[in-house]
């Protein structure tokens, strides 16, 4: 059975960069995110975290011929209309009920937990971490058999999430097109929405793991041994050797998709960014607080951060 780690929370809280240091610890293989690996890889063939394409790298070809008996016996369009049928924010309240789901539900996650057996298997790791971030898929992975699902939910500031999904992202492995980007009242939206739903998986059983994306950056290295011990990992202090004083030295990964950061090797400047206290616009900064609030309240973040020093 393939242990699992799931890190979860709404885009642009901070999931790439602890899955990128996550990566550094032994016995440990980041996958990044597997929701996407359907569309991108298997059909459009963009690129590895190696840099390679996905159909040349040779640690995602042994995993796609042990799981599937190669990639081209992957039915994307059945991935597809399951994903359609049951993984949508909206059905998490049913997903989230206690009795058994709908078989495609099963039938849907089992094609997640055929890849992580395989790349578990491949890698020779204890751990795998997919970085999917959804909540839906988080809910939908609750019902697999075959896995040991443990799930880190990353939160971030609404406001600084806010003011990234402003700015303007590239993605350098689909050739000229850019990341998604919300209004920060739709990203206050999807902030509530997306942590509630990681804390009702809580609720139903699931190991979860709550961080706080300005926290882990302050101490990254007590955050990385706390989040080894939830993932059932020893870890000696040396295997933390990759860490400097606000920096990471990363190696090769071999992330399927996700944040342009999983592209980085070698050294990773690790640094609060704060920008959106000066740079978001007051009314928008009021609008995210506002709607936000009472989560903001229970995860600890000060509601006007720009008078109180952290
Ligand atoms: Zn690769």
């Amino acid at each position: 059975m393939a242990r699992v780690l799931y890190l979860g929370g709404l885009g642009r809280s901070g999931t790439t960069l602890v899955e990128r240091l996550l990566g550094e610890l032994p016995s440990v293989r980041t996958l990044g995110e597997i929701v996407h690996l359907w569309q991108r890889d298997i059909r459009d063939n963009e690129r590895c975290g190696c840099g390679s394409r996905f159909a040349a790298c040779s640690f995602w070809r042994r995993v796609g011929d042990l799981a599937f008996g190669g990639w081209a016996n992957v039915d994307v369009n059945r991935v597809h209309a399951l994903r359609d049928a049951v993984e949508r924010t909206r059905y998490i309240p049913r997903l989230a009920r206690a009795y058994h789901p709908d078989p495609q539900v099963r039938e849907y996650a089992s094609f997640y937990s055929r890849v992580y057996a395989a790349a578990a298997e491949v890698s020779g790791a204890s751990v795998v971490v997919d970085s999917s971030k959804h909540s839906a898929l988080a809910h939908v992975l609750r019902w697999a058999d075959d896995i040991d699902l443990r799930v880190v939910h990353v939160v971030r500031d609404a406001r600084g999430v806010a003011y990234s999904w402003t700015k303007t992202v590239a993605r350098p492995e689909a050739d000229g097109s850019d990341m998604t980007r919300y209004s920060p009242g739709r990203s206050a939206l999807l902030w509530n929405a997306h942590n509630a739903a990681f804390g009702l998986l809580a609720r139903r059983g699931v190991p979860v793991r709550r961080i706080r994306y300005e926290q882990f950056l302050e101490d990254p290295r007590t955050a990385l041994l706390s989040l080894a011990g939830f993932a059932g990992l020893t870890i000696k202090p040396s295997d933390l050797d990759f860490l400097g004083d606000g920096y990471a030295d990363l190696g090769v990964g071999h992330s399927a998709a996700g944040n342009p950061m999983r592209f980085t090797v070698g050294r990773l400047p690790l640094r609060r960014d704060d920008a959106w206290v000066r740079s978001l616009p007051r009314s928008q900064r009021r609008l995210v607080g506002a709607v936000c609030a009472p989560m903001l309240r229970a995860y600890g973040y000060p509601l006007n951060p720009s008078l109180e020093p952290s």
